[in-house]
């Protein structure tokens, strides 16, 4: 079984789908944490962004892989390598969006996520999973919530990984990312049309999950 979670940055997907997945017994994978390993790697190689060709060679010759540890926290492994917490790091964040619009790379990233998977039931989370990389996802939802209080969501977020973020450039990577993201060519943030929608803003964790539970349980 596949659980698709979308949305933009700071609606609560990767704590909702954390849990669910664990409340389950079902494999997390984060895809944003996929595209974020790149872009750490395409800094380390100090390839420039605009350099597309590079880029592509580099995606072709990456290895990256998701471990779930029995606490239900996700490790991200960057050609061998645990980068789990250095791809949270603001100058990540700020190029990942630019990397993630390239076509190519995308397609590169598709194989690996549909792979990872279609070995056992797995929950989701990104922008474009229940419109492109698992369409036919047996449960689609989509996360959402006002801008500021994805903004203060985030900030908190950054502040408790200890990152001397402000509100104000908290504000200017979402508007950024919110922004490439939905506008892009290919596979853009968007709700496919079969997914529920979950306004977050005025909703805890909580009460999130258990509304992701029901409808889950309603689809069985
Ligand atoms: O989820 P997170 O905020 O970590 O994602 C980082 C970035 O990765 C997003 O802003 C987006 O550019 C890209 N991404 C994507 N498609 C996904 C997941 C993430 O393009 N399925």
């Amino acid at each position: 079984m596949i659980i698709a979670i979308d949305g933009p940055a700071g609606a609560g997907k990767s704590t909702v789908a954390k849990i669910i997945a664990q409340k389950l017994g079902f494999f997390y994978i984060d895809t944003g944490a996929i595209y974020r390993a790149l872009t750490l790697k395409a800094i380390e190689e100090g390839i420039d962004i605009r350099d597309t060709t590079r880029l592509i060679a580099m995606a072709k010759d990456t290895e990256i892989e998701l471990i779930n540890d029995q606490n239900g926290s996700l490790k991200v492994f960057l050609d061998g390598r645990d980068v789990t917490l250095e791809i949270r790091q603001p100058r990540i964040t700020k190029l990942v969006s630019d990397i993630s619009k390239i076509r190519e790379i995308r397609e590169i990233m598709l194989g690996l996520q549909r792979k990872l998977g279609s070995t056992r039931d797995s929950v989701l989370d990104g922008r474009d999973i229940g419109t492109v990389v698992f369409p036919e996802a047996e449960k689609k939802f989509y996360l959402d919530a006002q801008f500021q209080e994805r903004v203060y969501r985030r900030y908190r977020e950054l502040r408790q990984l200890s990152q001397d973020v402000t509100l104000e450039s908290v504000e200017d990577d979402l508007r950024n990312r919110d922004s490439i993201d939905s506008s892009r060519e290919f596979a853009p943030l968007k709700k496919a049309d079969d997914a529920i929608y979950i306004d977050t803003t005025h909703m805890s964790i909580d009460e999130v999950v258990s509304k992701v539970t029901e409808h889950i349980q309603k689809a069985k």
